[in-house]
């Protein structure tokens, strides 16, 4: 009998799945084991809604067997099989509705794993076999066929004997040679785990038979009369899948320790995690939801090596491990699992076409996380700040990206040390905390809190009795900049320009101050070159003699960021400012200097610019240099 060949289409995409470079082959039992599942959900529904149906739900089985002299894997169903109509029309042609997109995207991204992830159905049986046969049976039918086929060049049908319903599919394995290992697939152990990963909430049961050893008396006695026992084996019929997944079962049935040790268990992670979101959803897309928020950071997660992702499943069969699409990019710390039907019929074919749906659960998701997270600020004070510690720089980093697209979404997740409390704050507890008269919110940068409290800055402040934030974080001041205000309150970096909080009476004092030193002022900076952009007589400080504060956009926090980038170009640079206190005994000496010698007067001037940048927590340009001024005052 002459081969039938496949549709032209079905015959190049077959030759371009075969010999495409991928690494995962496995998927191949997932596939056969989901085109059963199927074949009995079709039979399953025709016995409920037709009268004349007598099949019992509790006979519906799958199985699998491997037979290693044939070098065969065989997956049978008792599902409602194929005619020979239905065998050309579905074997004959490939991934039918979707093929062309599928052709056109493995094509032109031949390194992605594309079968890996969405799966081309029955075909995927020829990564590992040089022969598949597929014998079956129509439910009501009386004749079985054998469709069979050794790849790309065609396959024939032929009558034969099967004595019930359903289909066997007879895998043929290829041989291994120098560079794939075929041999594997012939392990019922590797079967056993395959089925575990990809198919384990498979509706219906998969059985396998399985070796299983015990330690069994032998019937004979030892020297001192006690029964001989040795280690004995043999194989067992077991179902390998746990059909039900836990995400799938009501939310009264599965408790709280449950979900935990699932998470424990599938993500590998030896600490629990601090929050368990279920969602249900039913509407435009129907899914269903387990996510976790871990507690501790991966070791890799703030590198490009990270992964993140939610596993997505469709009625049970595993599609992808790690879709990224299905998670926020500001959360993509929380693990989990999403389950949708919705996406089942389609995810192998129009798979480029699935954005609508699955931005639809990204977008419920997000809110789902946020609200969760808000919660567990509310009622866990400690679990969140342990999350706040692992993943708060992920929120601001979120905050950051897409032009503060999530700003509003993340503010409130926020927190942060407050100088004066000297615990973590959220924004709003910090604005809840002002005193009358407080208009915005103050921070200060530093690399630690305790650096930030000493700034000399700060005593302003301190002096009104108002709170500030502490930034220890470099993303801090770039988030500061997206979100500009939070509850109409504008933020203020304390060591940039005057912070405006003087009295009428101290205002007219230091502008006084500022008038009659107007000369000596010129002269510091005549001294300092362009160090600084200018020099001035402080509002902020009280004790302190000098201070650094910048001018415009760029913070000397920014700029020590920028420098701290290996390779990168120069970044751009802080305009500095020297602010002198006007009510310092040094002030008054460096006055009298300058009446009497102009070059002392001068070295003066740059030691104080260089107490200014040490109290800033950076090196002083020059060491040496600096060292020869301060030996010269011995
Ligand atoms: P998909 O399952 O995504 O439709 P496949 O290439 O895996 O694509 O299968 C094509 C078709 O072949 C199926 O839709 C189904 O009609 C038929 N088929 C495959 N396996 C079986 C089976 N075990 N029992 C009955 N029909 C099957």
């Amino acid at each position: 009998m002459a081969k039938k060949q496949f549709k032209a289409e079905s015959k190049q995409l077959l030759d371009l799945m075969i010999n495409s470079i991928y690494t995962h082959r496995e998927i191949f039992l997932r596939e056969i084991i989901s085109n059963a599942s199927d074949a009995i959900d079709k039979l399953h529904y025709k016995s409920i809604t037709e009268s004349d149906v007598p099949v019992a739900r509790e006979d519906f089985r799958i199985t699998v067997s491997v037979d290693p002299e044939e070098r065969t894997v065989i997956v049978t169903d008792n599902g409602i099989g194929m005619t020979k109509e239905d065998m050309d029309a579905n074997l004959g042609v490939i991934a039918h509705s979707g093929s062309l997109d599928f052709k056109k995207t493995m094509e032109d991204n031949p390194d992605v794993d594309i079968i890996g992830q969405f799966g081309v159905g029955f075909y995927s049986s020829f990564l590992v076999s040089d022969k598949v046969t597929v014998i079956s049976k129509a439910y009501g039918q009386d004749q079985a066929w054998k469709w069979q086929s050794e790849g790309a060049d065609g396959y024939t049908i032929k009558e034969c004997e099967k004595a019930s319903h359903g289909t066997e599919v007879i895998m043929h394995i290829k041989p291994s040679d120098d560079n794939e290992d075929y041999d594997d697939f012939l392990e019922s152990r590797t079967l056993e785990d395959l089925v575990k990963k990809y198919s384990d909430y498979v509706r219906w049961p998969i059985h396998m038979m399985l070796e299983k050893g015990a330690m069994e008396e032998t019937g004979e006695v030892d020297e001192e009369g006690n029964p001989k026992r040795e280690w004995v084996t043999h194989l067992e019929d077991a179902v390998v899948n746990s059909m039900v997944p836990i995400w799938q079962r009501s939310k009264d049935d599965v408790s709280n320790e449950d979900c935990i040790k699932f998470y424990r268990e599938k993500f590998r992670d030896y600490e629990d995690p601090v929050s368990v979101i279920r969602v249900n959803a039913e509407g435009a897309v129907s899914y269903k939801a387990m996510l976790f928020v871990p507690k501790n950071a991966p070791y890799n997660f703030y590198s490009r090596d990270f992964e993140p992702g939610l596993q997505l499943y469709s009625s049970g069969v595993m599609i992808m491990d790690k879709c990224k699409d299905l998670l926020p990019e500001c959360f993509r710390f929380v693990r989990g699992v999403v389950d949708s039907p919705d996406l089942s019929l389609n995810i192998s074919r129009e798979m480029l076409q699935h954005d609508r749906q699955l931005t639809t659960i990204r977008n419920n998701l997000e809110k789902k996380i946020k609200n969760d997270l808000l919660r567990l600020l509310e009622e866990d004070r400690e679990k969140y700040e342990e999350f706040h510690k692992s993943f708060g720089l992920q929120l601001k980093y979120g905050i950051v990206e897409d032009y503060g697209m999530k700003a509003d979404l993340l503010k409130d997740l926020l927190l942060f040390h407050s100088a004066d409390q000297d615990k973590l704050v959220t924004l709003k507890e910090y604005i809840e905390a002002m005193p009358e008269g407080q208009e915005k919110i103050y921070y200060a940068s530093a690399e630690s809190v305790a650096r930030a409290k000493q700034l000399p800055q700060t005593e302003q402040l301190k002096a009104k009795g108002y709170d500030m934030l502490c930034f220890i974080d470099d993303v801090d001041e770039f988030m500061v900049r997206t979100i500009r205000n939070y509850d109409e309150k504008e933020f203020v970096d304390i060591a940039g320009g005057d912070l405006g909080l003087e009295t009428e009476e101290e205002k007219q004092e230091l502008d006084a101050k500022e008038e009659e030193s107007k000369d000596i002022l010129e002269f510091i900076k005549e001294s300092l070159g362009d160090k600084v952009s200018s020099v001035k007589v402080s509002r902020k400080l009280k004790t302190h003699a000098v201070c650094l504060s910048t001018e415009g956009d760029v913070s000397l926090e920014m700029e020590k960021y920028f420098a701290s980038i290996p390779g990168a170009p120069e970044g751009p640079k802080a305009q500095r400012v020297l602010e002198i206190n006007a009510m310092h005994p040094a002030f008054e000496s460096l006055k009298a200097t300058y009446e009497v010698d102009r070059d002392k007067a001068a070295d003066l001037a740059r030691i104080m610019y260089a107490q200014a940048v040490l109290i800033a927590g950076m090196p002083v340009d020059d060491m040496l240099d600096y060292s020869e001024l301060v030996f010269k005052l011995f």
